[in-house]
């Protein structure tokens, strides 16, 4: 049981996070913390205590906790017909592919549940257009990645992270893709060759520390896919659906691209759907028994996905999103702090990266904590503020001023040490 000493803990909590650790698999470090109870942008602690959610379980809970609308069509939904296999047809999953084609601009939808059962499907449907459309020999199509993208944690996907971590030890690896820096487009055109199938990026980097390409970096992209008929593949299962200030964010570029993948949000916070969506001449490279998933576009994920695209659009929450988004900028950004290194990002997706000889982002996390605010550091140094797209302006004020306190409480680096009391303590 290891605690950081800062926290008094009654024996509750630390009743759960013992049992946790006996029995879990050690791979996450949770902030100490056991939660219980959730609605709309705050949750409670099994103490009672509340913090405000800066941090929408890595922009899965876009919605908020416990949406009314959302927890209607789950309970409804699942008391009617929750789960029946792909081996047959239901009423619900058309109307959702329908509706997400609409969203999205796509042609057509094959429905996953985790983003990296999105990823894996896209880049099986790009190996196959580049194999029997495109006319790469057989097994040597190739996938060019950018540098710090982050995608899931299969074999495949981690075999084109950049993470040491995420790598170390799980070999051997996929191989077939190639990386390059992060928003330079020529840097992809340098790496295609004839047997590129596709560009598989992010229109910005999440996990990789919230990180915004040059305006008209997708734009640049787009085109050189075309002249060298390479797909562009987009994954969107952080950005999209309304994180960024748009429906997607390629749109902040005004780029379609051949396909988007979709996770995270669209589960309305509820369950784990994702999608990978495609123009046609991508996704008809599928037949019966090439791919599948036994949960994958079931009745109840269907339905809450379907009035998750209807939630967006009835209570504007991209507008939200854009509104509140360049609000929380606009006073990060005037906050007037040598610890601060830069604040980036785009809509209700944004990092504030942390001096580390001022504080480190866990630490950071964690005096978060203590003032009632619940978020998770990224890339070590960068604190992750993405709540709930529904969340109260006054919520999102009271969570920076804790942002602004808690620096103002942070010590002088040079000061810091020797840690001796004060005289006059
Ligand atoms: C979270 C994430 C994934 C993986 O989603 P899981 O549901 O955790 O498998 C893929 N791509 C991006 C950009 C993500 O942020």
């Amino acid at each position: 049981m290891h605690n950081n000493g800062t926290m008094i803990r009654t024996p509750s909590s630390s009743t759960f996070m013992a049992r946790e650790a006996r029995f879990g698999a050690a791979n996450y470090r949770p902030l100490p913390v056991v939660l219980t109870r959730g609605e709309g942008a705050y949750l409670w602690d099994v103490e009672g205590k509340r913090y405000i959610d800066m941090m929408s379980a890595y922009s899965a809970v876009s919605f908020g906790h416990g949406h009314p609308r959302l927890l209607k069509v789950l309970s409804e939904q699942a008391a009617r017909l929750a789960l029946t296999s792909r081996a047959f047809h239901t009423d619900v999953l058309g109307t959702f592919m329908e509706a997400l084609c609409k969203a999205t601009g796509m042609d057509k939808v094959l429905p996953m549940n985790s983003g990296a059962e999105a990823v894996e499907t896209a880049i099986k449907a790009a190996r196959k257009w580049g194999h029997k459309v495109k006319r790469i020999p057989e097994g040597q199509a190739r996938i060019i990645v950018a540098k710090g993208n982050f995608a899931g944690r299969t074999t495949t996907i981690i075999s084109f992270s950049s993470e040491f971590q995420y790598q170390d030890g799980f070999g051997p690896l996929t191989p077939g893709f190639d990386a390059v820096p992060y928003g330079d487009a020529r840097a992809f055109e340098r790496a295609i060759t004839r047997a590129t199938a596709a560009i598989l990026v992010e229109p910005i980097q999440g996990e990789g520390g919230i990180i915004v390409p040059p305006d008209g970096y997708l734009r640049e992209v787009r085109a050189l896919c075309d002249r060298h008929n390479v797909l562009m593949i987009c994954d969107e299962v952080q950005t999209g659906l309304g994180r960024t200030g748009d429906l997607f964010a390629v749109d902040h570029d005004g780029v379609k691209p051949d396909a988007i993948l979709l996770g995270k949000a669209l589960g309305g916070g509820l369950l784990p759907v994702s999608a990978f969506t495609a123009r046609a001449e991508l996704m008809n490279v599928f037949n019966p028994g090439d791919h599948g998933s036994t949960f994958g576009g079931n009745p109840l994920a269907a339905a809450i996905a379907t009035e998750a695209l209807a939630v967006l659009r009835d209570e504007k929450l991209v507008e939200r999103s854009a509104e509140l988004g360049t609000h929380m900028m606009r006073r990060l950004k005037s906050i007037d702090h040598p610890a601060i290194r830069d604040v980036r990002g785009r809509g209700l997706l944004v990092g504030v990266d942390i001096d580390p000889a001022w504080c480190g982002g866990r630490e950071f996390c964690e005096r978060l904590l203590q003032g009632g605010v619940l978020t998770k550091e990224t890339r070590e140094s960068v604190v992750r503020l993405a709540p709930p797209l529904v969340i109260e302006r006054q919520t999102l004020d009271d969570a920076i001023d804790l942002i602004e306190t808690t620096l103002e409480g942070l010590q002088h680096p040079q000061r810091k040490t020797p840690a001796v009391e004060p005289l006059n303590a």
